[in-house]
């Protein structure tokens, strides 16, 4: 798009990253974040969970969120921290939200490629469409009817952006303690509810991108070309199988199960614990 004269070009830094996570997952999955992109985003990353850790509080001071959230796998919870992202992200007054899960890798280069390519002006809701159909619902009317609906909606699990005109919009349906009960409403998770608020509510629409990826599909499929431009990434098990990208070293898949600690490598070569190649 041609750039507008009345808004500076687009900056990491005008980037809010939430990333959601909960306590059984700070050692395990959120040490390989902060030793990867996270050391590339640090501005404006903020991590959302449910406990206290001294260890990480001392590591992220502001940007560890420890939200009154339940720590447990229920609608609500996930919502409370959605909720509490949202939030977070309102009050920050930076342009874009996007939402990522603690097994995603982002790449911080391609998510501004991606961002700065997209209208400034409009509405808009980009991520990987989490059905090939819009998902159905229903919603509560008065005098105990309901209304069917359908809508499209992102996987949360692949992460998501959503530019600032449409997130102030959404506000309604979605700040404070009205996200919950949005979601309790139609008794959703978390990215269903904010497909639901955008489609049904506010008219818009979930632009598809196909560069937010994650476990819940093969992610084997994607050559080592495309892995470099991909905006998100995952790993996890899948039909009871170990999903990851495929990617040669530098490391191991014992020494880098997910795959995350190589990918960055061959992103950020100089990073201090990748190896160094000598030049001579
Ligand atoms: N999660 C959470 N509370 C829980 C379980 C999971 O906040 O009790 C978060 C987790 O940190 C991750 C997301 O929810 O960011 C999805 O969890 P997971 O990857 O374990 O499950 P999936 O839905 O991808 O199978
Ligand atoms: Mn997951």
């Amino acid at each position: 798009s041609p750039p507008s004269p009345w808004l500076p070009e687009l900056q990491l830094k005008d980037v809010f990253i939430a990333v959601k996570t909960t306590r059984t997952f700070h050692r395990s999955r959120l040490e390989l974040l902060l030793d990867t992109w996270v050391s590339r985003t640090r501005e404006q990353t903020f991590i959302f969970t449910d406990s206290l850790d001294e260890g990480l509080q001392e590591r992220l001071g502001p940007h560890l969120v420890v939200t009154n959230c339940s720590a447990e796998h229920s609608h609500p919870a996930l919502s409370c921290k959605m909720a509490a992202e949202f939030d977070a992200f309102l009050a920050s007054g930076l342009r874009w939200f996007c939402h990522v899960d603690d097994d995603n890798y982002v790449n911080p280069r391609a998510l501004l490629k991606l961002l700065k390519a997209l209208p400034q002006t409009l509405d808009v809701y980009i991520g990987r469409p989490s059905l090939n159909r819009p998902i159905h619902a229903s919603e509560p009317q008065p005098h105990n009817r309901t209304r069917l609906v359908q809508f499209w909606f992102a996987t949360g699990g692949a992460g998501f952006c959503i530019n600032r005109k449409l997130a102030l919009k959404m506000a309604p349906w979605a700040s404070g303690p009205r996200f919950v009960d949005t979601s309790a409403l139609i008794r959703l998770p978390d990215d269903c509810t904010v497909g639901y608020i955008i489609e049904c509510k506010l008219g818009g629409h979930l632009q598809p991108s196909p560069l937010f990826h994650s476990h819940l599909e093969t992610l084997q499929l994607l050559g080592a070309a495309q892995l470099l431009k991909q905006v998100t990434l995952s790993y996890g098990v899948f039909e009871g199988k170990l999903n990851v990208i495929k990617l040669q070293g530098p490391f191991s898949p014992e020494e880098d199960p997910s795959r995350f600690r190589s990918l960055h490598c061959l992103l950020y070569p100089d990073t201090p614990w990748c190896p160094q190649l000598v030049a001579r």
